[in-house]
């Protein structure tokens, strides 16, 4: 942390985006301690008295960033693996590759994305642990998430085993700002009969599910047909069970089950079909999908069922995924290129997926995710001198200008404020 600020202050900025798609132009946010005292514009409500001012001049302020979805063990990697356009199921042999060569520790790259992710402006995560991970970086992290602990199983053999394992990490009590959660990887490498199990330990324990689904044609066509590439490559490995799944299932099933779980997140969501989507908007309150624009892009899949999905009231939240199929970790990026891609998503909407949407993900949407008295000071300070003029909008999303600063609980996570 470079910089202390002291525990009352008001940030003065040309504009103020609370997350629930108002702006502030020329507003302020006082904050006292680890929460938020007051928001609004000069002339609407006193800031707090006897608090430091600080006025940043041509500079956004919007609520913290959340990544809803990442595997910070690739983070220490310059590039994506593989070429732009490869299919999911050749680019698993590449990440199973890199796990056994890398160099640097699981912990040392899980310490750099957290660094990568605080400079992006993300103040919360939703992360994903593999073996290797220790937890011993989030000592000194700067902010805070869910931890999804992994589990791959497809073999019967393996299933006792795996629920045990995932037991033991259920009992992860964590650490302060991070949550438990459990992450039963994807119906092509763990058994139904193991996701099963996992959501009725994720029930028991009151914890969160993330599991990727619908992420691809392959993944569907093995549902349906248990047949396909990830079946050769699955025997190719030795890890093909004729009982892992059965034939003729949907993505719907997969939803059905994780909608028994406390809450789940539905990653990706590539290739649900209309009525899955219809499934997801009727358990908004305890089922999201988090969709990874430049991930997406990056493996050239159809267009996401993004709009679809928020036309009927499903909940979306955006995550990076990993630095292996994305070349980098800021969600203000993946904002930006959003913004791009899907010029019909209303821009107001763009940011509540990164923020308050994505906080909501995470089973925090009361805590954090919007700038409003009560709430944590979580906070991203970006600069607005560029994009076109009077359009807040476009100051933050149409322009590659940097985070100055982000705050968590009132305190700095990254960047440095003046006069203070
Ligand atoms: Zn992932």
């Amino acid at each position: 942390m470079s910089q202390s600020i002291s525990s009352r202050f008001t940030l003065r900025a040309r504009y103020v985006f609370d997350g629930r798609g108002r702006v502030l132009e020329d507003g302020f946010v006082s904050v006292e301690g680890a929460l938020i005292a007051a928001v609004g514009t000069g002339d609407e409500v006193s800031p707090v008295a006897d608090s430091d001012q600080i006025d940043l001049g041509d500079v956004a302020i919007l609520p913290g960033l959340v990544n809803a979805h990442t595997h910070l063990e690739f983070s220490m990697l310059s590039g994506p693996l593989g070429q732009p356009g490869i299919r999911l199921v050749d680019w698993i042999p590449l990440v199973i590759a890199h796990r056994t060569e890398r160099v640097p520790s699981v912990d040392e790259s899980v310490a750099v994305g957290l660094t990568e992710s605080a400079a992006s402006g993300t103040t919360l995560l939703g992360e994903i642990a593999t073996e290797g991970w220790s937890g011993a970086p989030l000592n000194q992290a700067a902010i805070g998430g869910t931890v999804f602990f992994e589990v791959i199983g497809l073999l019967p053999e393996q299933r006792a085993l795996r629920l045990e394992q995932a037991r033991q990490r259920a009992g992860w009590h964590g650490l302060q700002g991070w949550q438990t959660g459990l992450s039963p990887h994807a119906p092509y490498s763990v058994s139904q009969a193991l996701v099963a199990d996992l959501v009725e330990l994720a029930d028991r324990r009151r914890l969160p599910l993330a599991m990727h689904l619908a992420e691809s044609p392959e993944e569907v066509e093995l549902l349906r047909t248990g047949r396909g590439p990830f079946r050769e490559w699955l025997e190719s490995m030795g890890l093909w069970s004729p009982d892992a799944l059965a034939c003729g299932s949907r993505i719907l099933d997969y939803l059905r089950m994780l909608a028994t779980a406390p809450r789940a997140l539905v990653i990706h969501g590539n290739y649900l079909d209309e009525d899955e989507i219809a499934f997801l908007a009727r358990h908004c309150r305890t089922m999201s999908v988090v969709y990874c624009p430049r991930t997406h892009a990056f493996f050239g899949h159809a267009p996401h069922p993004v709009e679809r999905l928020l036309a009927v009231g499903a909940r979306v939240a955006l995550g990076t995924d990993s630095r292996a199929s994305n070349p980098s970790l800021s969600m203000l990026d993946e904002m930006r290129f959003l913004a791009r891609a899907r010029p019909g998503i209303p821009r107001e909407q763009i940011v509540q997926l990164a923020t308050l949407f994505g906080a909501e993900a995470l089973g925090v949407g009361d805590r954090t995710g919007s700038l409003e008295a009560g709430k944590q000071a979580d906070m991203v300070l970006v600069s607005a001198a560029q994009g076109q003029r009077y359009d807040p909008y476009s100051a933050v999303l149409d322009s590659d200008e940097p985070v100055i600063a982000t705050i968590q609980s009132g305190r700095l996570a990254f960047g440095e404020l003046p006069n203070c």
